[in-house]
């Protein structure tokens, strides 16, 4: 999703619409153009995103279009950490509001004369926005009922659990009906928010939007295998999601090289990445990945920091990271750039949102090969090998199509060319005897299709 998301796409309702112009909100920024089709489809979002990224419109516009003026009942809650919060919060809701009449909302803040807060909350609320202290307070007296709120905001969740509102923020969350939405907002991504995502949402999507990637839609499952199932749970992983191409993380070396012996002696085609292999076999892995070559690809995080992949369709936990930030940045690997992506965590205690390993539906058969098949060539920039002349040594001399070359690889001193895999051994024919610049072209990893 490269151009620019303007709000006239979505679902909005034309009050909502026709006030952003003049609020100098012409187009979505990344996390509301990634969150806000989720939150006007009714469905729990899990939204990270720096401080400045406008969160507050991507929920306000969310719990906005979703209220009955007509109803004075609390229709949406947002619960904040502190009152500076809560009162930015209810001035952006106001001004998104601006254009529907009579909506009704309160402030229900603690350090501020409790009278007033009560007078207004007996003439009714449609929208409450607080903190925690005051909210529930407001819930002993009967004057906020929670059995109309249908759109519930946790805004910076981590906060709320820093100053230590876990237990206030379950008390008040949980008799609200379980038919409502619940949105969570969150700058970071500690286990204690994923934890705390569990409790209060269902089957939440989670949108990220780092600074380093760009926004996407990413499905987190959890599975629950035993230490001992849980290379049979990842090859059921890979045979159910087929992706085309796959990043495992483990949290050794050993471990890694364990993950990927089992899956290769199953019939996977997958290549390993972890700190004691040479740099040219780390950046062949990547190549390898990235042309679609090898399908899966095991990997430590300290090999994989600071890879520049591209959007991969699925990344596995096999060793869940114990740092959220890590947890975030492995899962960052996918569902980029406004694509959707997948990433499941192997855990090894039940959570209400895990399924047991052996409830997944694998696709029966041996695992297809990858589509491409990678060939090395020993020389690069420095031999003035270009793409354009192995594609043309390649169709005229080898016989192939322009389409059977896939990604070309050009490196100081040697090049890796992905061919399609159907005409591999074209291709090896030619280059028993070929030259391309005078150079062998040697397959540099071929699967076992016979
Ligand atoms: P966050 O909660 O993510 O820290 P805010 O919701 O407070 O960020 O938004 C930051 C600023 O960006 C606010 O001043 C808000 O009015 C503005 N803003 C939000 N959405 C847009 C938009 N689509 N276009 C322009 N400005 C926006
Ligand atoms: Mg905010």
């Amino acid at each position: 999703m490269t151009s620019p998301t303007t709000f006239d796409t979505l679902p909005l309702s034309p009050a909502l619409l026709e006030n952003l112009p003049g609020l100098g909100y012409t187009e979505a920024t990344p996390i509301q153009a990634a969150a806000l089709p989720l939150i006007l489809a009714k469905r729990d979002v899990l939204g990270q995103a720096k401080t400045g990224s406008g969160k507050t419109a991507a929920f306000g516009l969310g719990l906005l279009n979703d209220i009955d003026p007509g109803r004075l009942e609390t229709q949406a809650l947002v619960i904040c950490p502190v009152r500076e919060l809560a009162e930015q919060v209810a001035a952006e809701i106001r001004r998104l509001a601006r254009n529907i009449p009579n909506i009704k909302l309160v402030t229900l803040c603690g350090g501020m004369p409790g009278r007033p807060q009560e007078i207004s909350m007996r003439a009714g609320a449609h929208i409450v926005v607080g903190t925690p202290g005051r909210i529930a307070k407001h819930i002993r007296k009967d004057l906020l009922r929670l059995s109309a709120i249908s759109t519930l905001v946790l805004d910076e969740a981590d906060r709320l659990l820093d100053m230590g509102f876990a237990e206030d923020v379950l008390a008040i969350v949980n008799p609200i009906p379980r038919s409502r939405q619940t949105l969570l907002f969150s700058a970071t991504f500690p286990e204690e928010i994923r934890a705390l995502s569990r409790k209060i949402q269902r089957d939440p999507e989670s949108v990220i939007v780092d600074t380093a990637l760009a926004p996407g839609v990413v499905e987190e499952r959890e599975v629950f295998a035993a230490p001992r199932d849980k290379p049979r749970a990842l090859s059921r992983i890979l045979r159910q999601e087929m992706a085309e191409s796959t990043l495992v993380f483990c949290a050794t070396r050993d471990g890694c090289r364990e993950v990927a012996g089992t899956l290769s002696s199953e019939g996977f085609s997958v290549a390993t990445l972890h700190g004691e292999m040479e740099q040219r076999d780390r950046s062949d892995a990547l190549i390898r990945l990235a042309n679609r070559s090898v399908r899966v690809l095991v990997a430590t995080d300290v090999a994989a920091r600071g890879l520049d992949i591209d959007d991969l369709p699925l990344v596995i936990h096999f060793d869940p990271a114990n740092d959220p930030d890590i947890h975030l940045h492995r899962t960052g690997r996918t569902g980029r750039a406004g694509r959707s992506g997948k990433a499941f965590s192997l855990i090894d205690r039940r959570t209400p949102s895990s399924i047991s390993w052996d409830e997944l539906s694998p696709q029966p058969g041996p695992p297809p090969p990858p589509p491409m098949v990678s060939f090395l060539l020993n020389g690069g920039k420095k031999d003035k090998i270009r793409p354009g002349i192995l594609v043309g040594v390649m169709v005229n001399e080898a016989g192939l199509n322009p389409e059977d070359v896939g990604n070309i690889h050009i490196s100081d001193t040697y090049s890796v060319i992905a061919f399609r895999i159907g005409v591999q051994r074209k291709v090896a024919k030619w280059a028993a005897t070929g030259r391309i610049k005078g150079k062998r072209l040697t397959p540099m990893y071929v699967p076992d299709i016979s």
